[in-house]
Order: structure tokens, then sequence, then C-alpha cells
């Protein structure tokens, strides 16, 4: 492919070649991906045929044939007769947008519902193909997190997606996650939102399709910020921003829906960025938010740049001198400025921005708790999730933590069942307090493994037990982690009892 690269290239310095109007900045003539090529040139015949010259090389010197009609050729702003010549001369059939690529649509205009049709199946395709049934929840949180969050995840990083969309695939999830299903109309056990919390706020971590899309596309906002230098980024700067700064650009009716998203991150990241002057070139001294959180020209106006006297498109180090600041005193806002930006330390390397914290780095995780409201740590979440802890068991503890089992005393209220006394036949009361381990069936177990972990015996409820495995759970010790296995194995076992006995007349003796 390189040696393909070194021929296209030539090419563009080629008097009859003339390159597409919005590459001609970077002198961008082609991309390769995989085993895809995509040329880009003016839609005039010369510069065509010198890229179709340059591809019958190539495959002339490797020994292969060209397979013309594997390609496509795609217009824009030209007229039928130009096209009708181009592509009988090249033999290559036109293609019309929206096209597929790497199963998502390349397209410049708004995404719509049919467009994601797409991404819809595949999550429910996903979904039906496996045998979910006979899934544990644990077994289904997993396959969740990993699978059908990654291939949301590749959407996400794109498109900003409708919002129906979005909706759609959280349904999917929550749908499975419950029922081992894509399409259930049933509701889960505990409500959507607190699931997608995190962990440690007494969720399951998983991320939710329209929380995880903005601060996929804000990472695209902080590659355009720091200047990465991919061509998408530099594209980005020729072409839409032109002299325009990333944080001064307009949103307007000229902006394509995608480029109007993504400078809508601004809102968001701006309260996420940190910028520390050093004495270098880097920032704008007006437009970028080194000064107290936000630029020049958001705390003082556009007046301040004519009182200064200094351009507009003047990095900070033009007010910097042998390592002083430097700043005219020409208005009361410029010596405001300047009282203000005397304590700034300057340091002889290069200017850098940070994210939330000095040293940090752009990070999806804490983007995406940037839009998520936050809840109250809980303390159970680290007697639920720990190290080497069996997932359907901790699953079954978080259930009960977060009261999301079916026992009787629910069913009854809901007038589902007539009676709601104990399965277990000790003659009392179901509740979740009764059954972890209030109940003498359960106890007698939780008891019989609690011992074995050198704790005492108890008879308790789980208002009572839970405050004390809390207490108690909380280190790292081998003996911590042993009793945190316990417990949400008794647990388990204990619950699938339930079950059998109660849904299958099924019974188990405790020993
Ligand atoms: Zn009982």
């Amino acid at each position: 492919m390189n040696h393909l690269a070194c021929l296209l290239k030539d090419v563009s310095f080629r008097k009859e070649f003339q390159f597409h109007p919005r590459c001609k900045c970077l002198r961008f003539q082609h991309l390769t991906f995989a085993d895809d090529l995509l040329l880009f040139a003016k839609a005039d015949l010369p510069s065509l045929s010198l890229f179709k010259a340059d591809l019958i090389e190539f495959a002339h010197v490797l020994g292969l044939q060209l397979n013309l009609d594997t390609s496509q050729i795609f217009f824009r702003n030209v007229s039928g007769e130009a096209k009708r010549t181009i592509t009988r001369l090249l033999g290559i059939h036109e293609g019309r947008f929206p096209v597929r690529y790497l199963g998502i649509p390349l397209l410049a205009s708004r995404l719509s519902h049919m467009d994601c049709k797409v991404l819809v199946d595949k999550l429910m395709g996903r979904t039906t193909s496996w045998l979910s049934n006979s899934l544990s929840f644990g077994g289904r949180l997993q396959l969740l997190a990993s699978v059908l969050f990654s291939i949301q995840v590749f959407w996400c990083s794109t498109f900003v997606l409708p919002v129906a969309v979005t909706k759609e695939c959280d349904r999917i999830l929550k749908s499975f996650l419950w029922h081992g299903v894509g399409n259930s109309k049933k509701g889960g056990k505990v409500v959507w939102s607190k699931v997608c919390s995190p962990k440690e706020e007494g969720g399951l971590g998983i991320k939710d399709a329209r929380s995880w899309n903005r601060p996929a596309i804000m990472k695209i906002g902080w590659d355009i910020c720091q200047r990465k230098g991919s061509v998408w980024t530099n594209w980005c700067y020729d072409i839409l921003l032109k002299i325009k700064h990333f944080w001064a650009a307009p949103i307007t009716g000229a902006c394509s829906w995608s480029w109007r998203n993504i400078l809508r991150t601004r809102e968001v990241m701006i309260h996420k960025v940190l910028y520390e002057v050093k004495d270098d070139n880097l920032f704008s001294l007006w437009y970028d938010p080194w000064f107290m959180g936000a630029s020049i020209v958001d705390k003082f106006g556009t007046t301040v740049i004519q009182d200064s006297r200094i351009p507009r498109d003047a990095k900070v180090n033009s007010v910097i001198s042998e390592s002083k600041w430097n700043w005219p005193k020409n208005s009361w806002d410029l010596i405001q400025i300047s009282y203000f930006t005397v304590d700034l330390p300057l340091q002889t390397c290069s200017d850098m921005i940070h994210w939330m914290k000095k040293g940090s780095t752009f990070s999806l995780h804490e983007a995406w708790r940037a839009f998520i409201p936050y809840s109250p740590i809980v303390s159970w979440s680290k007697v639920v999730w720990f190290s080497r802890r069996i997932p359907k068991h901790s699953f079954c503890l978080w259930l009960t933590f977060r009261d999301g089992h079916k026992t009787l005393d629910k069913l009854h209220s809901w007038g589902v069942v007539q009676s709601i006394s104990c399965a277990f036949r000790c003659g009392q009361e179901e509740s979740i307090d009764h059954l972890f381990f209030a109940c003498p069936f359960t106890a007698t177990i939780w008891n019989h493994f609690l011992a074995k972990c050198g704790f005492r015996m108890s008879y308790e409820g789980w208002f009572v037990e839970s405050d004390w495995c809390i207490q108690s759970l909380q280190g790292n010790s081998f003996r911590s982690w042993i009793t945190k296995l316990t417990l949400a194995t008794v647990m388990y076992h204990c619950w699938m009892e339930h079950n059998n006995r109660f849904f299958q007349n099924s019974f188990r003796n405790r020993y």
C-alpha cells in the first residue's frame, strides 16, 4: 500500500490534477483503511483518469487484475451529462448515498430512525441468538456489558443517535437483562435509571445509550481542542473552523447536523477542561478558556480586543515577555486582567490542556459521569462487588440490597398470590427481612457457613444482618473476602430453593 500511496501522492503534483474542493487545503487525495481505498478529487475527467492510470499501474506491478465492478464513484453538485461521461469513460458505475461502510451509514445529513435500523436489528439479533433462558442474571449482565454495549459504542462514537433510537436500544438491553429476550414488554426488578448508575451508587454500572452518546461525541470535541494531529482534526480546522477558533465558532444554519452537535458539547466541556498556560504559543489569547476557567472574550467581551490593539488571532505569548506577564493597560478591563494574571505562574515548557484536574487526560467514563445525575454513594457496594466474586451470586446479593426480589409479601400486595406464608413452611410471613436470615430454614444454613468463616451466630432479619455485613466485611482480608463470597452463595442458593419450592414444587432439605 505504501507504493500505491506514493503513486497517488505524485498525482497531486501533476498540473492536470485538481483536488476535491474540500481537500485542497490539506492536499488530501486518498484514504486507506484495511483493504478499502477512498479517492477524492474534483469531478473532472483528467483528475479521475490519473487515478485510474495509477490503479492500473499498481495492479500491473503486483501482477493483479483491476476489477472496477466492485468500485463506485460518488458525485456531488455535478450535472447529469458530466456524470454519464465520467462513468462511461472510466468504466465505474455511480454509487448513491447513503452507503454503508463497516455497517454504519455514510451521510452528512441528520441520522434518521431508518438509518439506525441496522443497529436495532443487530442488537435484537444478538439477544435472540443466545440461549438466554439458560443464562443466569450474572451471565446476561456479562454479555450485556461486553457484547451488546460494544455494538452501541461503535455507533455512539460516530453519530448523535436520534432519541427514539437510544430509547429502543435501552429497551432491548433492559428486556434482555430481565427476561433473556430483546422484545419483552414486561418491566424489570429494579428501575432502569438505577440499573444504569455506577456500582458505587447502587447500580450495575451499565451505560445507557443516551448518556453514553453525548460523552462519546464530546471526545471528538476534545480531540479538536487538543489539536490532535489526525486527518479528521486537521480537516476540521482547515475546512470547518478556518480562521475561527473552536471555542468561538458560531453554531449557524450552515453547520451540518453532526458539526452542530460537536459544537454543542462545548457547553459541558468548558467546565471540564483545565488550560495550563506556560510560556508557549499554543493557546489563543482571546478565545481559549485559559483565563479563570473561561476565555477573555467571554468574561470581558470583544471590546477588550480593540482596546488592547493586539490582533484577534494572537496567542497567549503575545502578552508575555521575559517569562513575565506584560499586558497593555489601555482600559480598565485590561488593568483588571493584568491584575488577575499576575499570580499565574509561567514556566518554560509547552502549554497543556487537562481534563478535570492537572495531569488527567480525557476519559469517557469521567465524561459520562458529567452527564448523569449523581446519587448518594451506597455503603454496601463493596460487599456486593469485589474481586474473584461469582457473578450470578453477586447479582442475587445486589438484588437483595436493591429490594428487587419478588417475595410473597410483594406478590400479595399486587394481588398475585393469596397467602404470604413463608415458602420454607416456617409458619411466618415471608418478606426480604424474614428470608435473609430470620427464617429458621435459611438461618440454619447461613449460621452453619458463618461459623466456618469464624463469625458469631445470628438469627436477625436482613435489615440488621445487612448492617452487620456492611460494618464487618469492608476490608480486603481473606476472611472478609471468603465471608462475602459465602454470603452471596448462601443467599443465591436459598433464593433458588425458594423459587423451586414455589414454582416447581421441588424440595431439597437444608443439608
Ligand atoms: Zn420462613
